[in-house]
Order: structure tokens, then C-alpha cells, then sequence
């Protein structure tokens, strides 16, 4: 789950981490009342900051400096309601529905402000959490990675000691901190792991980290998201913080179904139960040359009720051109899934698209009896790469 800005914000504050907090608007006025309690002499600068979940909004005019009060009421007008498009967004963008109202971090000014990148998550390849720096912070760090490798500081965390404090100071001294900012960095950063530790985070970033003038270190943005399977067990009253507005909305049906579903752009829709089949069906749909449309793990104990959700959910994607089930009966049998089927065209009146069916498993020959019976359009298949050849005929016919 992702989290904006501002609750990534309040979150960090419960591990005493100094951050650059404001209040949060949805309407102009909320803003104007918002600016006026962050300053109350009226005076400001403050800094609107569009909330949507993507970064790189300060250069797709999603961050704004107000200098008057009449600014923040004109520059919030604009910004509720636009659509930001940023690199993260794709073109499509991002309604702000949302703006974060802080103080101005860089007023008074000038003062020799440093901008630095850190980030903390899973390191795959390794197995374990690693914490990524810059002194190149600020600016987009892919670009760094690319132009400026040597300027990115990597270190991994053993899961069992966490991020220990001669880690920290390497850190801190890798980004060319001394003196007390130096101690408010490793400070800064032993606390951000503690945070990101207890939050099961898969990713916790601050882009820019700030040294103030005065030596202070701050974060200016946070970008937070919080593994899902955490998110269940543990951190059930953080499951409110979910911003559906947010999401795809096929995703969060699907969620609210118990499906495991993630939308992906190709035209093949597959139905899968088991996430490791599922994985292992969309790399045969691209073998043999097609696209798959999404990722869906109707689980082990997939029912009748499930299974028409699923292709609901399947069918609500227009890009759909064909469907692929793919079936292990081993908790589950065969013949209760191909009835499935039965039920759900029922319930649905008519699937519009090509089906092909591979039911494998338990009862498996019962279920190709029942599916042959029923007169129903469905392409049967017995071997996965038979399955995907028969999608990729479909397909071009199709087409
Ligand atoms: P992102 O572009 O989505 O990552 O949003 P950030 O919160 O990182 O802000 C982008 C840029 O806007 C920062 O790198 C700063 O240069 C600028 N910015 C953010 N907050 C402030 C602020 O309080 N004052 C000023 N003057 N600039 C800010
Ligand atoms: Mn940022």
C-alpha cells in the first residue's frame, strides 16, 4: 500500500524523526486556514505540495511557493482538481484531490542548504534490506544512477543486528557530514531504519534529506509503502490510511474480493489459482507471443462465488481479448471449478471473449467431461504450452 506524503509524515514524527510538516487541504479555504495556522502573522512563504502517488511532482509544477495569503488561495485553486502528470504517473496522470500546506523548509534564506537522497528496501539479489545515498539528492535519483554511479552509496543490513550505528556513521561520512549535522544525520537515519523496520516497509525514501543552516537534518519529502502482507496481520489501523482514489480501480475490487489481482497492460486476461502458477502461465503466454493483461490468483479455495468475480473483474478490462484459465486441482477439485465456470456464465449471461481452459489436477477428467457437455465455447487444453499456442491461435483470429 502507498502512502502520500503526508501520512508518510506523521508516521515518521512517531520515530521522533524531524520532517517538514504541514497540514493537509482539500479545499482552497482548508488551504488559506491552513497557511494562517502554520503562520499566524500572516507573513509566510509557504509551499503547496500536490498530493498524488508518484514523485517527481516539483518539476511537473505539483510543488508551488505562496508568498501572500492571496497566492495560497489562487495557487490551491489551480492545483485541487488538476491532473499532474510526472514521470512516476504515466501519461495518463493524477488528480490532485489533496494539497499538503507546509512553512517555506529554504526561508529565511540564502543559507547553504544541502540537499541529499536516502532510501531503505528489499534488496532481492540478496536477500536482505539495503540503504540506498546521495549527496546528489534532490533531482531524480535514476538519473544520478545512470550518469553519476559512484555518487550512490550502498549498504546492505543484516536482518538479525538491523542497521547498526557504525553503519550510520558511514553513511553520514559517505555524504560528507561533519560535526553536529553529522550526528543529526546518524541519528536520523538509525531512526528511519526503526521506522521502516516496525512499518514493514517495502520502501521508505526521502528525497531530498535536508541540512538546514543550522545544521539541522531533515526530511523534506517521504515516500512510504507498506507491504501488504504486513499491512493485514499488523498494521490492521493503518488499512484506513488506504487512499482508493488512489488506486486502480480493478485492483481494489478485486482486494475487496480476496483476489489477488494486479492490472498489467497486454490483452491476455488470465485466471490462475497459485501465485507461482500464475507467474509461471503469464511467462507461457509470452513465450509464445502474446501479452498478459494481468496477474490473478484466485487462491486455493476458489468457489463458485470467486470465480465469477474473478471474470468479472476480468471482463471489466476493455484491453481483454481473450481469457486463459489456468487450473491446478490439488485442494481444489476440477469438476467443482469447471461447474464454476458453468455458474459463472450463468451469472453473467455471456463471456464476449475466446476462453481457454486448462484444468489440471484432481478430477481433472471429470471436469473436461463436464466442460465438453455443457456446449459452452471454451478451447480445452491439457499442457500449459499447448494452453499458450491455443491462446496465441485465438488471438489472431481474434484480431
Ligand atoms: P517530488 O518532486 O515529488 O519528489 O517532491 P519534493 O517534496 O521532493 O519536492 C521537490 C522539490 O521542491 C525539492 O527538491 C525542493 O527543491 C522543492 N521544495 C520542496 N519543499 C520545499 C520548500 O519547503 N521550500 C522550497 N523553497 N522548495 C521546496
Ligand atoms: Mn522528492
Amino acid at each position: 500500500m502507498k502512502l502520500h506524503e503526508y501520512q508518510a509524515k506523521e508516521l515518521l514524527q512517531r520515530w521522533n524523526i524531524p520532517v517538514a510538516g504541514g497540514i493537509v487541504a482539500q479545499t482552497p479555504e482548508e488551504a488559506v486556514a491552513a497557511a494562517q495556522k502554520i503562520d499566524p502573522t500572516g507573513k509566510g512563504p509557504w509551499v503547496l505540495k500536490a498530493q498524488v502517488h508518484a514523485g517527481g511532482r516539483g518539476k511537473a509544477g505539483g510543488v508551488k511557493l505562496a508568498k501572500t495569503l492571496d497566492e495560497v488561495r489562487t495557487l490551491a485553486t489551480q492545483m485541487i482538481g488538476m491532473k499532474l502528470v510526472t514521470p512516476q504517473t504515466g501519461p495518463q496522470g493524477k488528480i490532485v484531490h489533496k494539497i499538503y500546506v507546509t512553512a517555506d523548509a529554504f526561508y529565511p534564506g540564502p543559507s547553504p542548504i544541502r540537499e541529499f537522497y536516502v532510501s531503505l528496501t528489499l534488496d532481492r539479489a540478496v536477500s536482505r534490506d539495503v540503504l540506498i545515498a546521495s549527496a546528489e539528492g534532490g533531482v531524480e535519483i535514476e538519473e544520478v544512477a545512470k550518469q553519476k554511479p559512484e555518487a550512490i552509496f550502498k549498504l546492505h543490513i543484516n536482518p538479525t543486528l538491523g542497521l547498526m550505528p557504525y553503519q550510520a556513521r558511514q553513511v553520514a561520512y559517505a555524504l560528507g557530514l561533519s560535526g553536529e549535522a553529522f550526528k543529526n544525520a546518524v541519528d536520523f537515519l538509525l531512526r528511519l531504519y526503526k521506522a521502516y523496520d516496525a512499518l514493514d516497509a517495502s520502501l521508505l525514501e526521502v528525497n531530498p534529506m535536508l541540512k538546514t543552516s543550522d545544521d539541522k537534518i531533515i526530511a523534506l519529502d517521504a515516500k512510504l509503502e507498506i507491504e501488504d502482507n504486513g499491512l493485514g496481520v499488523r498494521h490492521k489501523d493503518l488499512e484506513s490510511w488506504r487512499d482508493v482514489t488512489e488506486e486502480d480501480p480493478l485492483e481494489t475490487e478485486a482486494r475487496e474480493a480476496g483476489l489477488s489481482y494486479v492490472k498489467l497492460d497486454g490483452n491476455v486476461g488470465c485466471m490462475v489459482n497459485g501465485a507461482g502458477l500464475a507467474m509461471a502461465t503469464m511467462d507461457m503466454i509470452k513465450l509464445a507471443g502474446g501479452w498478459p493483461a494481468n496477474f490473478l490468483d484466485v487462491g486455493g479455495g476458489a468457489n463458485v462465488e470467486r470465480i465469477a468475480k474473478a471474470f468479472q473483474i476480468l471482463l471489466k478490462d476493455p484491453n481483454v481479448k481473450i481469457i486463459l484459465i489456468n487450473i491446478f486441482g490439488g485442494i481444489v477439485q476440477c469438476d467443482r471449478v469447471a461447474n464454476g465456470i458453468l455458474e459463472a456464465y450463468k451469472i453473467i449471461g455471456d463471456i464476449p471473449v475466446p476462453m481457454v481452459v486448462r484444468l489440471q489436477g484432481t478430477n481433472a477428467e471429470l471436469a473436461a467431461k463436464i466442460l465438453k457437455e455443457s456446449g459452452l465455447p471454451i478451447i480445452p487444453a491439457v499442457e500449459l504450452a499447448e494452453a499458450a499456442q491455443k491462446v496465441q491461435e485465438a488471438l489472431q483470429r481474434v484480431q
